[in-house]
């Protein structure tokens, strides 16, 4: 896949980068990226992904936009409320970067469609706001063989994962949330610039991964606490019991 001389001069800055250069870049534009949840997440990782010149995204998301997502999600103005989050997120990634092709699904990712929504990405990034979805497609990427990063935040802490195989996000998480929104964001709150930390780590972690750069973080996961500012990481053992993995290793 070739860079135009346009996309040679709009990537520079990455393309300088002796560990992205033009191959890194040309891995970027061939990538297909599904992107769950324009919410808080989603709001910095869907410009970090267009803005890199990642080939494909596709958005998905039901919500339309509320006044009490503003404060955490920048891809929306109050001329929004009311209208469709994954179309106005695909709009904004049309302005920003006209060589991306971007597909706006206005649903809601569950067991039933997640498998057909996901076919065909080379990676999902999960931004949703409660256990199961994030069940749902976490199981749906261990089917598909599709390498996941399950990115949340709530109140202030935060945590990012990448998932490729085994261990899954079930492992972490276990089989007690699958049919629970216990921690969505309208019953506990969370902190705007913690939503957009979270996102851009996890735009940062994918980037990353497309392009080669950096060692494989498949199976850790980072923990953000907002309050003390520190970042940690931990590992997650695979579980042999899990039911979406289990057999996988
Ligand atoms: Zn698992």
């Amino acid at each position: 896949m070739s860079l135009s001389d346009e996309e040679l001069e709009r990537y520079a800055r990455h393309i300088v980068l002796p560990q992205v250069g033009g191959i890194g870049q040309r891995k970027l534009k061939a990538a297909r990226i599904a992107v769950i949840g324009a919410g808080g997440i989603g709001s910095a990782v869907i410009p970090a992904l267009a803005g890199a010149g990642v080939g494909g995204l596709t958005i998905i998301d039901s919500d339309v936009v509320e006044l009490a997502n503003l404060h955490r999600q920048p891809l929306f103005g109050e001329a929004d409320q009311g209208k469709s989050k994954a179309e106005r997120a695909a709009d904004f990634v049309t302005l920003l970067n006209r060589f991306v092709d971007v597909d706006a699904r206005q649903d809601r990712i569950g067991d039933e469609n997640a498998r057909q929504l996901l076919g065909g990405h080379h990676l999902v990034i999960d931004g949703s706001d409660n256990f199961a979805t994030r069940l749902a497609v976490s199981d749906a990427c261990v089917a598909l063989a599709i390498p996941l990063v399950s990115a949340a935040a709530v109140q202030f802490q935060g945590q990012v994962g990448l998932f490729r195989a085994q261990p899954c996000y079930r492992c972490f998480v276990g089989d007690a949330f699958d049919a629970d929104d216990c921690d969505n964001c309208a019953e506990l709150g969370v902190l705007g610039a913690l939503a957009a930390t979270v996102g851009s780590f996890a735009a940062l972690l994918a980037i990353n991964m497309i392009s080669g750069v950096g060692p494989d973080q498949a199976g850790q996961l980072h923990l953000f606490d907002a309050e003390r500012l520190l970042w940690r990481a931990i590992r997650i053992p695979p579980d042999p019991s899990c039911r979406a993995c289990g057999g996988a290793a």
